[in-house]
């Protein structure tokens, strides 16, 4: 089935007397070029799990379903399942569940249908998520091989951006903790229906073993980080100081012990960085375990 052929989806969606969910972030692609692409970039290893986010009326899970071993497609929408039926029908390895990824419990969904195998996440994503699912399967505990999604472009930008550049922040640590993250290629709202404002961008994460950094409290990093991007404009003294129980002479010492300016910004920083401020301020309120 011919599903990036616009008069394809319009029948499908009036089959079954549905019609396109804002609220649900339905923009479906309708150049086949871009889900075969996506397909053909999310992972070499064919004998892959693919774990698709919203597959919509299955435009890329059937390419998905054509290179890879197995693949469960979480959908929220239970209007889109009828027509997932039909459109998945030649496929005996997909799965498709009715439910919001943001309340599924990802190591019960993978124990229960990738366990020990090599398992990867596709998906054009719903922009109105997108931060809170790359955010839930980082933390999920559940091993991925590698996440590749499709975002708006600034979004992109931001995560695959380097320290010191205007755009790494918050989001950008979070992520390079994770994975190595790249670009694969951009997309233009022509190629959606209905199209979206923004041009968005299909990028990559290639999720680490092994941490790039081990701090002492993962959290107090992590707490540092989202504290130290709050407010950009501040330097990092100001926009930790008042924090975590240390004074401002103690955050400053702990930044000329780096070898930074003591009115250095947080954008500065990377993540090593991060990770060894953190652990002189762990060591000043936590000196028991220091
Ligand atoms: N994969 C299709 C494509 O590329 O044409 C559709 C992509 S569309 C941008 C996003 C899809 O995610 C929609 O089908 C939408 O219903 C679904 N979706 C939105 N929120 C979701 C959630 N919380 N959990 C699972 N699916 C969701």
């Amino acid at each position: 089935m011919e599903l990036t052929n616009i008069s394809c989806v319009k029948r499908l969606m009036n089959e079954e007397n549905i019609k396109f969910q804002k609220k649900f972030g339905q923009n479906f692609l309708i150049n086949p070029d871009v889900p075969r692409r996506i397909a053909d970039e999310c992972q070499t290893d064919r004998d892959s799990v693919i774990l698709e986010i919203g597959p919509g009326i299955g435009t890329l899970t059937q390419y998905l379903c054509e290179n890879f071993k197995k693949v469960i497609a979480v959908e929220i929408d239970g209007g889109l399942i009828p027509i997932l039926s039909k459109t998945l029908a030649e496929y005996d390895n997909v799965t498709v569940i009715n439910a919001d990824i943001m309340k599924t419990d990802l190591s019960s969904l993978a124990k229960e249908y990738f366990d020990g195998e090599k398992v990867s996440v596709c998906a054009n994503l719903p922009y109105y998520i997108t931060t809170p699912v790359i955010t839930k399967l980082c933390e999920s505990g559940v091993l991925f091989d590698t996440i590749t999604v499709m975002v708006q472009k600034e979004v992109a930008s931001r995560i695959c951006s380097s320290c010191g550049s205007s755009d790494w922040g918050a989001i950008s640590l979070f992520c390079s903790y994770y994975a190595k993250t790249r670009k694969l290629f951009d997309v233009a709202p022509g190629n959606f229906m209905p199209p979206p404002k923004v041009t968005s961008t299909v990028m990559q994460f290639d999720i680490y073993k092994e941490p790039p950094v081990v701090p002492k409290d993962v959290n107090l990093m992590f707490s540092l980080i989202k504290k130290a991007f709050e407010q950009r404009r501040k330097t990092l003294v100001n926009a930790l100081s008042g924090n975590f129980g240390v004074s401002k002479d103690d955050i400053r010492s702990a930044i000329i012990k780096m070898g930074k300016d003591e009115n250095v910004r947080g954008e500065v920083l990377s993540l090593e960085e991060f990770s060894a401020l953190s652990d002189m301020i762990y060591d000043i309120i936590s000196p028991q375990n220091a």
